[in-house]
């Protein structure tokens, strides 16, 4: 009905427009004050030393004391990043990061192009050419400066915002491609139809913002009255299922209110 006249198109279509600011911002957000770090990391007091610094500076932290631990973690936890010590009780750190590389980007449990730093004492050219021949994107020599490591995960993740496109938008292991229209939940692609990946788009542009019924009919369908929300509620009910193909909790009903993407937090 008014979903398919083309005043109510339109007017939807520039609604996700102006939409496009806050999906940027939250890109922003996401990707930078809440950049999560994953420290592999066996040796105690220099764990405690990175972890409380790089908390310090705002990152979300990560611990991993074996190759076993980070593995777990990369795959379930979603880093933005990875400090990558090679001396593991376990496993040496360049199987690890060869592991990671080689990943199926669709089939396999890691995010293959994760940024690594490996900081290690192998100071040799020879190790640290043996390092990026694994498939690093940095490495730093122990003993370290901290400014220095501070300045080479801000310039990683740059480069990894950039190379993600622009409005390429990452919640935990939710992606979406607002251009495309595409969205991947652990890498392999979700089919939505076009009102189910509007919806998302909106909700992602702020995750944790608690969006009105209002709000998103007027977005996602262009309505003006009030009139429509079991369609929204319908709507809702079946992106919640397709999200929850892994178990995930997205697209939260919040009673008498609206939706958010998530509840409260990020991970
Ligand atoms: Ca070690």
């Amino acid at each position: 009905m008014a979903e398919s006249s083309t005043g109510a198109v339109a007017e939807r279509d520039v609604a996700l427009e102006g939409g496009d600011s806050r999906v940027l911002a939250a890109l922003k957000v996401v990707s930078t004050a809440t950049a999560t770090i994953l420290l592999i990391e066996d040796h105690r007091r220099t764990r405690r030393f990175l972890a409380d610094n790089l908390a310090a500076d705002g990152y979300e932290i990560l611990e991993a004391e074996s190759a076993e631990d980070a593995e777990r973690m990369i795959a379930s936890e979603f880093p933005d990043i990875a400090i990558l010590d090679l001396g593991l009780p376990d496993r040496d750190g360049l199987e690890l990061l060869q592991d990671v590389r080689g990943s199926d980007r669709v089939a396999g449990r890691f995010d293959p192009d994760i940024p690594i730093l490996v900081l290690s004492g192998r100071a040799g050219e020879l190790d640290r050419l043996r390092g990026f021949k694994r498939g690093c994107d940095d490495y730093l020599v122990k003993p370290f400066s901290y400014p220095e490591l501070q300045a080479r995960l801000l310039a990683l993740l740059r480069r990894g915002r950039r190379c993600q496109g622009p409005g390429r938008l990452r919640i935990g292991p939710l992606e979406l491609d607002p251009l495309a229209r595409q969205v991947w939940l652990r890498g392999k692609e979700l089919k939505l139809s076009k009102k189910e990946f509007a919806l998302l788009r909106a909700l992602a542009g702020d995750p944790t913002r608690v969006f009105s019924r209002e709000e998103l009919l007027r977005g996602v369908w262009g309505f003006r009255s009030m009139g429509m929300t079991r369609t929204l509620d319908s709507h809702a009910s079946r992106l919640r299922k397709k999200l929850a193909r892994d178990g995930d909790k997205f697209i939260v009903n919040v009673w008498g209110v609206g939706y958010r993407l998530l509840d409260g937090t990020i991970t």
